[in-house]
């Protein structure tokens, strides 16, 4: 490629992500060939008058008026390795003695600068090509997080990134006639839209984290800005890490990047700034960056990949599920061959055919997500709608969006209701895997759950791979299960909606399961977690004649659910939420867990918005930074002892 042809690529690709809010290539793809078009220019120190090494961003658009910031803004500079990030504080230490960094997290939205005067909203704007954005005025007043009056009484512009919450765009695509295919560009695309009803339907929000311009004077560190910006009610995610060294930079980036796909917003890196205003004065700017901080770009958590084949999936309630075959892509470290989408609707609202080119996001979830079709080509085939089942061939039912195989017998169905029912966190059924209730259906004609209560040690001699030990412990699983807790059992029947949680409420609330068969559906919708189509789903559940005899058949198998209360010693920790991190000097985690529980507590994996208190031993690490940063109180193990009264 030559310099003016990768000039022209980018600027076309720059001009379908900045002014049309619709990228046709990844991030990727685009900061590859802008990585090697600037090392060209470096090498042969020519840089063409259009290159997008000159600019930032994007030429505003014509539709909305214009707006000239009376401080210019700039982009970021990058780094993706920590070498680079070095090289930055080569730079910054040649000038500043002892620097201090902050390190924030970087959003991954749209550039929003506010104006405030005579401490009143007068205007909002987007970052355009830096000198000159788009008025977007009316539009920003739909949004709830920024005040219209600050204490401060001059004139102020702040920075902020306009951002749509991963939770809030899930439901909004649930509904979309044409679903957002992904959080930056819907965030984009609501803020640049000439109606101000379209962004307040796509609930944007905006995380302040800079001011661009103070007429009596910038705050001296970074710090005080966001203390600023708290005070006079902006809307800051959290307050930036402050580091007095470079190795304190990469753990805060670090515990960025653990913590960054737990939060619901979607963020792309971290970024370091330093923190002493006036000695960023000194360093100055470049032509597009400042030359006091950087953005750490974090792997590409999307892609664009080719769908070879779509495949449906029967689960154990019988809804299909389409999964696309991909051609293999390296997303944020691993490859990946398999995307999900949600049902057939879902295919035709993003548009997927066989042969497309399709943008996916890796979630938390383990297989990714297809966010929609970037590009068509000749050779695509739509997807059809099925309508038989794949694998029993029978004539498949509509319900909402969903279709459903109606026949209980179909060998996924029962698979699937097999290993959900003795999963770990159901009966616990060790060993009785996907597999092996794959093959108690092929070759031992099991059909319902409470049939393995009646398997003898010679059926199982029969099948592949299962030799004297492994028959024994089956078998001694199996048994053991008939002994369980009532919480389990409910979640082992599989109802739509009814996960661990919804469980345990059911069991401590009705007692027994005859209680709970019983139960109608005011007393249900009672519960705090069980809404309207839960609890219809549980009544509907209990009197499907089908689903009552397999109930019936699991009690005269000898299954015996009980409701275990766990018994209360004191209330030393009640109303406590408890999360235990690091190795304590005497007791076990377990341990310290049950006492904690027996004493009227809850115990927490991870540290929430609800937690109280942390118990923290050797080696605790993000879990305990995360509190402290929170404020939550923080105890060790002989404090823990001294509350319980231990010596
Ligand atoms: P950028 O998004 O990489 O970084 C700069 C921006 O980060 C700032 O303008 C600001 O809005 C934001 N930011 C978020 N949190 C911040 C914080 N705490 N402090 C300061 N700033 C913060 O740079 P850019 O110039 O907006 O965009 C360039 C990138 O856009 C490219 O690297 C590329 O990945 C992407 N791009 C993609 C395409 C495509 O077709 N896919 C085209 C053009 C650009």
């Amino acid at each position: 490629m030559t310099m003016r042809q990768m000039v022209d690529q980018l600027n076309k690709w720059s001009h379908e992500y900045y002014v049309l809010d619709n990228p046709s290539v990844d991030d990727r793809e685009y900061d590859a060939l802008y990585d090697k078009l600037r090392a060209l220019e470096e090498e042969t120190g020519e840089v063409l008058f259009d290159s997008p090494t000159r600019r930032v961003g994007g030429e505003p658009l014509k539709s909305f008026s214009r707006h000239e910031h009376i401080s210019r803004l700039y982009s970021l500079d990058k780094a993706v390795t920590f070498e680079q990030l070095d090289s930055f504080f080569t730079r910054i230490g040649k000038v500043v003695s002892d620097p201090v960094y902050t390190v924030e997290y970087k959003f991954d939205g749209l550039t929003m600068c506010l104006t405030y005067e005579d401490g009143k909203f007068v205007r909002a704007s987007t970052r355009g090509n830096g000198v000159v954005g788009e008025d977007v005025t009316a539009q920003c007043l739909t949004i709830r997080s920024f005040p219209l009056a600050i204490d401060y009484k001059g004139v102020l512009e702040v920075k902020g990134e306009a951002v749509i919450r991963l939770s809030v765009l899930k439901k909004y695509n649930e509904t979309a006639a044409e679903p957002l295919k992904n959080a930056r560009n819907a965030a984009a695309g609501a803020i640049r839209n000439l109606d101000p009803s379209v962004t307040a339907a796509r609930k944007p929000e905006i995380m302040f984290y800079d001011i661009n311009y103070m007429s009596d004077g910038m705050p001296a560190s970074q710090r005080e800005c966001y203390d600023f910006l708290t005070k006079n009610g902006f809307k800051v995610f959290n307050k930036p890490w402050i580091c007095h060294n470079e190795d304190e930079v990469k753990d805060a980036i670090n515990q960025i990047e653990l913590e960054r796909r737990q939060i619901d917003v979607l963020t792309d890196g971290a970024v370091v700034k330093l923190d002493n205003v006036p000695a960023r004065d000194v360093i100055g700017f470049t032509d597009k960056f400042p030359r006091w901080a950087i953005a750490y770009k974090f792997e590409a958590e999307e892609s664009v990949t080719r769908v070879k084949e779509v495949r449906w999936q029967v689960g154990r309630t019988g809804k299909l599920t389409p999964l696309a075959e991909l051609e293999p892509v390296d997303l944020a470290g691993v490859t990946v061959r398999r995307a999900t989408l949600n049902n057939f609707g879902d295919i035709i609202r993003k548009d997927v055919k066989v042969g497309s080119k399709v943008l996916i996001r890796r979630s938390n979830e383990v297989i990714p997500e297809i966010l929609g079709a970037v590009e068509h080509t000749e050779g695509s085939v739509g997807i059809e709608k099925p309508t038989r089942c794949p694998f029993c061939g029978s004539e498949l039912v509509e319900v909402g969006a969903n279709l459903f195989c109606p026949d209980r017998m179909c060998k996924p169905r029962v698979v699937g209701r097999i290993a959900h029912f003795c999963s770990k966190d159901a009966m616990d059924i060790e060993g009785l895997s996907e597999m092996t209730a794959g093959q108690f259906y092929d070759q031992l004609n099991i059909r319902e759950c409470s049939q393995i209560y009646s398997l003898t040690a010679e059926d199982l001699s029969s099948l592949d791979g299962f030799k004297d030990k492994k028959i024994g412990n089956i078998l001694g699983a199996i048994s053991k299960s008939k002994d369980s807790e009532l919480a389990r059992f409910i979640f082992a029947l599989g109802i739509e909606g009814v996960g661990k949680v919804a469980a345990a409420d059911l069991a401590s609330t009705f007692k027994t399961l005859e209680n709970l068969r019983a139960a109608d559906r005011e007393s249900l919708i009672a519960l705090e977690n069980i809404g309207e189509i839960t609890a219809d789903g549980i009544v509907n559940w209990f009197s499907t004649p089908e689903n009552a005899a397999e109930v019936d058949a699991l009690l005269a198998a000898g299954v015996t659910p009980k409701n275990k209360q766990k018994e209360v010693k004191s209330s030393i920790f009640a109303g406590e939420f408890v999360v235990l991190t690091g190795t304590l000097p005497t007791y076990k985690r377990s341990q310290a867990q049950k006492i904690i529980e027996e004493n009227g507590g809850m115990c927490q994996s991870s540290v929430t918005a609800k937690t109280t208190l942390v118990l923290a031993g050797d080696e605790a690490g993000s879990k305990l930074d995360k509190a402290k940063k929170s404020g939550i109180k923080i105890i060790d193990e002989s404090e823990f002892k001294n509350m319980l009264g231990i010596e």
